[in-house]
């Protein structure tokens, strides 16, 4: 294996473009990019914000049409609520969940909604929540979070380890992944069980009998995703954004994120992760299409260790659930 310090001056002069900032969200630690465009239109969105919900009064309120936030939640919509719902997704596929800022067409797609289910915490859905509240007082806000119990952000464990002598903790940043793990989309499936049968009551038993059947097919997903993953040699794996939290939670794996604190990681945090696939024997580098693949294209390249896509933002959610773990299942064995 090579050294890393060969992608240092590469690595850095990358760093050094200052694509992403220091600056962070709360809670959900996520990557903000070109910040001067990002705030920018974050600003002309709030500027512009009264005029497009001025002309959207509750008359014009569509009682079949329901915002989410991001695409696997219209997946989970639909196995609950069939097509009794249009569905309107505020980030695009292909958009990135952490920096997403609405456009005001989708936001406007959001008030002429009868309810909103935000997913919990991500990226805008922390940044905006109260602004669409405040915007939109006939719009009905659920939490496909709620009763979740949630972890820290991995890199906030880092830092509790480091400052645990002087006890300091940080509270109010967790992992908000959650659809990424068959035994948490129950909880979600029945978040969005209870928002529409609030919304159509008298549809609400076949809600819960599509409810009753999707918590079993999660049920069967899970003891199958165990036993695919029951004799693996290897542990763990390293991933550039850690969506699979929950995942590797719920089948004892071990995420080695690459990302930092929702940056471009720094050239000792690489020199850590390559020191960590070579101890653990780490077969498997997960990237996502819609972050930079430059940091895992130089630990790829300096540890031999494949890259591997995957896309935890599919609308095939399922598909894809099961592809990522027959990837870990035939590449960990
Ligand atoms: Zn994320």
């Amino acid at each position: 294996m090579k050294e890393v310090t060969g992608y240092e001056l590469r690595v850095t002069g990358y760093g050094l473009r200052g694509v992403f900032s220091a600056q962070r969200h709360r809670g959900h630690r996520e990557p903000q990019r070109t910040t001067e465009k990002t705030n920018l239109s974050r600003i002309l969105l709030l500027l512009i914000f009264p005029l497009f919900i001025w002309s959207c009064s509750s008359s014009n309120i569509q009682e079949n049409l329901i915002s989410v936030s991001i695409v696997p939640e219209k997946y989970f919509v639909e196995q609950i609520a069939g097509d009794d719902f249009e569905v309107n997704i505020i980030i695009p596929p292909g958009a990135s969940h952490s920096n997403y800022d609405p456009s005001p067409s989708n936001m406007a797609a959001m008030g002429r909604s009868v309810a909103y289910l935000r997913m919990g915490s991500i990226g805008f859905e922390q940044s905006l929540i109260d602004k669409i509240a405040e915007l939109n007082p006939n719009l009905k806000i659920y939490d496909l979070s709620e009763g979740v119990h949630l972890v820290a952000s991995p890199e906030v464990l880092e830092d509790v380890q480091c400052q645990e002598n002087n006890h300091h903790h940080h509270h109010g940043s967790y992992d908000q992944h959650i659809w990424m793990s068959a035994r948490k989309a129950k909880i979600i499936a029945k978040n969005i069980c209870n928002a529409v049968s609030g919304l159509k009551p008298e549809r609400s038993s076949f809600y819960q009998d599509n409810l009753t059947a999707f918590l079993q097919k999660m049920d069967t997903l899970d003891a199958v995703t165990q036993r695919k993953l029951a004799d693996l040699s290897v542990h763990a794996f390293v991933i550039f954004h850690p969506a699979l939290t929950y995942y590797a939670e719920d089948y004892g794996l071990e995420q080695i994120p690459l990302e930092v604190d929702g940056k471009e990681p720094s050239v000792a945090w690489m020199q850590k992760v390559v020191a960590e696939i070579q101890n653990k024997n780490v077969r498997l580098i997960f990237t996502q299409g819609e972050y930079s693949q430059a940091a895992a294209v130089a630990v790829s390249e300096t540890t031999g260790v494949e890259l591997q896509a995957i896309n935890p933002l599919s609308e095939a959610w399922e598909t894809e659930f099961e592809r990522i773990t027959d990837i870990i299942s035939e590449k960990m064995k």
